[in-house]
């Protein structure tokens, strides 16, 4: 790999990690010309289903789009970026499990509020109010009554 620094073609690994989860390679280069030191990472290459919105059109999966959704409905909720992040991962993980190629828009909504449910019951509700159009008050309470 190139030297991001000099450009030089010739550098070597000094250093091999695996990340505590085990999810990626963390390995840091030497240069052999400018001697500068910079990191690399290696990931496994996934690919996550295609989101299917209720037009039929279809969109690549987002994950900044879906954290964006989940810190609006958490905002001011005493909730930390880690926390969201580790749902965001857990949802990450969900869909590539699935092994499905497209996923409807509101089965993915269905994921972000079971997420939601278990870090904030408000932010829950906030977002369950705006993405589900309720069909009748009821319905409403039940959820209410659910959680
Ligand atoms: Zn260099």
């Amino acid at each position: 790999m190139k030297c991001p620094f000099c450009g030089h073609g010739d550098t070597q690994v000094v250093e091999t990690r695996i990340s505590e989860d085990g999810d990626f390679v963390r390995r840091r280069r030497q240069c052999g010309a400018c001697d500068k030191r910079f990191t690399t990472y290696e990931r496994p290459e996934v690919t996550f289903p295609a989101v299917v919105k209720k037009d039929g059109r279809r969109a690549d999966f987002d994950a900044a789009k879906v954290r964006a959704s989940m810190a609006l409905a958490l905002r001011k909720r005493p909730v930390s970026i880690e926390q969201i992040d580790n749902a965001l991962l857990r949802i990450e993980q969900k869909l590539l499990a699935s092994g499905l190629r497209e996923i409807e828009s509101n089965k993915l909504g269905e994921l972000v509020m079971r997420e939601l449910k278990r870090l904030d019951k408000v932010a829950y509700v906030r977002f369950a109010s705006v993405y589900r159009s309720f069909e009748d008050v009821d319905e409403f309470r039940q959820l209410l009554r659910d959680i």
